[in-house]
């Protein structure tokens, strides 16, 4: 990736430490001063609408505000072909909207409880989906904005210890690895997060320099 001109801070708008955690790698060398919005005791927005790249514009805009700062955000979820594209943007939430408990552990345990009828790949299918914006400011009228996917299958056991959220059920489609099994380094390169903000880099370029704000 290419250095970046003349960079400022930018927040990102999670508290998601695994996505925090991807975020540096992928953005650190660029010279990008990225700093986690709970870091900066701002606590996260309602998830209220009804598609990624609303969510990623409510979460950007409503950092933005809070910080002062131009913000980046994410919204990312998992698509199940068998499920007609569940738990899509809602996976976060899955197993909580399930009554079937909370956290990364019960989401991708109920989703393997709901395939347990699928014995074979290709059955399983499944994309990993990432939309990411910038915005300069909170009034920002056009974003910056990429989307990217990450086509795989649904394993039927957990496999690997790294990553966040469904990592440990997510098989790569190309090279057959679980998601939890990549180094951070390998799973950017691969992902609908890193491609993401790969592009969303690529766009930026030419605009950061005069990204302070309101004119
Ligand atoms: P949100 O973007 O904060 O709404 O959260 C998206 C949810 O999708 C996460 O909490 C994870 O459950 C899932 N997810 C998104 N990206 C990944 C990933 O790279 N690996 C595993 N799970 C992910």
């Amino acid at each position: 990736m290419h250095q970046l001109p003349a960079i400022q801070k930018v927040v990102f708008a999670s508290a998601n430490a695994g996505k925090v955690r991807e975020l540096h790698e992928l953005l650190d060398p660029l010279g990008l001063a990225v700093i986690a919005q709970n870091r900066l005791n701002i606590a996260a927005v309602d998830e209220t609408a009804h598609t990624f790249i609303e969510n990623a514009l409510l979460k950007a805009r409503h950092a933005c505000a809070a910080a002062g700062l131009p913000a980046i955000a994410d919204d990312s979820g998992l698509e199940v072909d068998a499920l007609d594209g569940a738990p899509g943007l809602y996976s976060a939430r899955h197993a909580e909207r399930h009554d079937a408990g909370s956290g990364d552990t019960a989401n991708y345990e109920f989703l393997l409880h709901q395939l347990a009828h699928l014995p074979e790949d290709r059955q399983r299918r499944a994309r990993f989906r990432c939309v990411v914006v910038y915005l300069r400011h909170q009034f920002d009228p056009s974003p910056v904005i990429a989307e990217c996917t990450w086509e795989g299958h649904i394993l039927r056991a957990p496999e690997g210890q790294g990553g966040f959220g469904y990592d440990p059920v997510f098989c790569n489609h190309d090279t057959h690895t679980a998601a939890a099994l990549l180094d951070t380094q390998t799973k950017n390169r691969l992902s609908h997060r890193g491609k993401a903000v790969a592009l969303l880099v690529r766009r930026l370029e030419g605009i950061l320099t005069t990204a302070q704000g309101p004119a």
